[in-house]
């Protein structure tokens, strides 16, 4: 049985609301759902990860639950009327003096004041993901006038970015803040940090999660020009969260679409460098919203994103709000499982520079190598507690798959994310005698070995860490 490597992750809303919808999504193979807590109330989002948990259950899946922070998304106010329509080289003001619900033709409110002191004569703002352009022409103490660059129809709410960067709202709002403790009550099993400027943001979360008493991995969404384009910057947040996320939506209006390749390339590529584990995210699929069939446009780039190296692909949209939610999840596993036929995707490079700090991360190395490179291996098997050999062995490429067996759910729930592990419950510590068969057994009784393959297993003898590599045949 070919196991599909690339993991889903699937968005919820209204699309998703009943328990078919919820029972269908998680069939067609979603490994992580994610609850959007700009949209909808915390009770909703309780009801919604009871629903998930309930459902995956009941079909022994492990489908993790990330719960997605708001941050610092700059809006427009609301119309009079609903909506306009710009007209471009007309002027429109912004103006942070203005009642929430007064916009009209020539002007809107905005809630975030501190606007003005970021951007200058000249700078270019961007609304509604970037369908509509405006140029400062003249700041007046709160009121940013701009002229029309390309118009069109603005509606309520309308997300604003800066072109090139640079606005200096922090990470964490105050609502981000009562979020992370619905998200720990909750006990979801990462908290995605939106706007992440620095490494700092993201122990601010942690701590606020731990503060909580949640349990959550720290996932950093990358969607600032700022920090993709400064190296060192990128490598200070990838190292301060536990995974990331190329978060295309918001990112590619700051830097432009035509950069966007080059830098979600280049953040898989440091993501994985450095252990983490790495979404790529956003309009996918966009046209299944509304259609049975993908784009060629889009089945290519959900492959291009497996062949760069994705640990998994996002739908946001076409899950939440479209027309056939499972349809989407089918179609995007038929892409993934076609994608991973590329032998590139198998052929691994190894980290023959790397010298290795701890030395169950040189165990984990030491069996991916031997696993692919010893013929008639059909599985590579770790034992673990945190989850970190699994994580390590699935930084390399294999076309093999890398079992995780954990007793704790925590650990399971983590490594859904990850490329090419799939795990299992197991009751038994490392150092228990007879570990090895009883591991065996159980892939046995899941219909993943037989008698006779060959496997490479991973497991702790003698301390918590894994310190022992074995190759044992069934
Ligand atoms: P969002 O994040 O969907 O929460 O905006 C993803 C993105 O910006 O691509
Ligand atoms: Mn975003």
């Amino acid at each position: 049985m070919m196991l599909r490597r690339t993991k889903i992750v699937a968005t919820l809303g209204p699309a998703t609301e009943t328990d078919e919808a919820l029972e269908k999504l998680i069939t067609a193979g979603v490994d992580v759902v994610r609850l959007n807590f700009s949209h909808g109330e915390s009770d909703e989002h309780r009801l919604c990860a009871e629903r998930v948990r309930r459902i995956a259950a009941k079909q022994e899946r492990t489908v993790a639950i990330l719960g997605d922070l708001q941050g610092s998304k700059i809006r427009i106010e609301r119309f009079i009327n609903g909506q306009i329509t710009l007209i471009d080289g007309d002027t429109f003001t912004l103006d942070g003096d203005l009642p929430t619900d007064q916009g009209d033709e020539k002007t809107v409110g905005i809630a975030y004041k501190k606007l003005c002191n970021d951007c200058e004569q000249g700078s270019v703002l961007l609304l509604d993901d970037g369908r509509i352009s405006l140029e400062v022409i003249e700041i007046d103490g709160i009121k940013i006038h701009c002229r029309v660059i390309n118009g069109g129809v603005l509606s309520n709410n309308k997300g604003i970015n800066l072109q090139g960067g640079g606005l200096s709202a922090p990470a964490l709002t105050s609502k981000d803040k009562h979020d992370i403790q619905v998200a720990a009550d909750i006990g979801v099993d990462y908290l995605a940090v939106s706007f992440v400027r620095c490494g700092q943001d993201l122990e601010d979360a942690r701590n606020l999660m731990a503060a909580a008493g949640g349990h959550a991995a720290i996932l950093a969404k990358i969607e600032r020009a700022e920090v993709v384009y400064d190296q060192e910057l990128l490598e200070e947040v990838i190292l301060a969260s536990d995974a990331v996320m190329v978060a295309r939506g918001d990112l590619g209006v700051e830097i432009g679409d035509a950069e966007l390749v080059g830098v979600q390339k280049n953040m898989i590529h440091t993501a994985r460098l450095l252990n983490r584990p790495v979404i790529t995210a956003t309009q996918m699929m966009e046209s299944m919203i509304q259609n049975a069939l993908p784009t060629r446009a889009e089945v290519f780039d959900v492959a291009n994103a497996v062949l760069d190296g994705t640990d998994a692909v996002m739908l946001s949209a076409e899950t939440a709000t479209g027309k056939c939610p499972h349809g989407v999840v089918e179609a995007m596993e038929r892409i993934c499982r076609g994608a991973e036929k590329q032998p590139s995707v198998m052929v691994s490079q190894h980290r023959m520079e790397f010298t290795f700090q701890e030395s169950d991360e040189a165990i984990a190395m030491a069996a991916m190598y031997a696993a692919n490179h010893m013929s008639g291996v059909r599985a590579i098997v770790c034992l673990t507690r945190s989850g970190k050999t699994a994580l390590w062995m699935s930084r390399i490429n294999s076309g093999l798959p890398i079992f995780a067996l954990s007793r704790l759910e925590e650990t399971r729930y983590r490594l859904a994310l990850y490329r090419g592990v799939y795990c299992l419950p197991f009751a038994f510590r490392s150092d228990s005698p007879e570990v090895e068969a009883l591991a065996v057994e159980e892939l046995v009784k899941a219909g993943y070995i037989e008698k006779g393959d060959k496997i490479i297993m991973t497991l702790g003898k003698s301390s918590g860490a894994a310190d022992t590599v074995k190759i044992i045949t069934v």
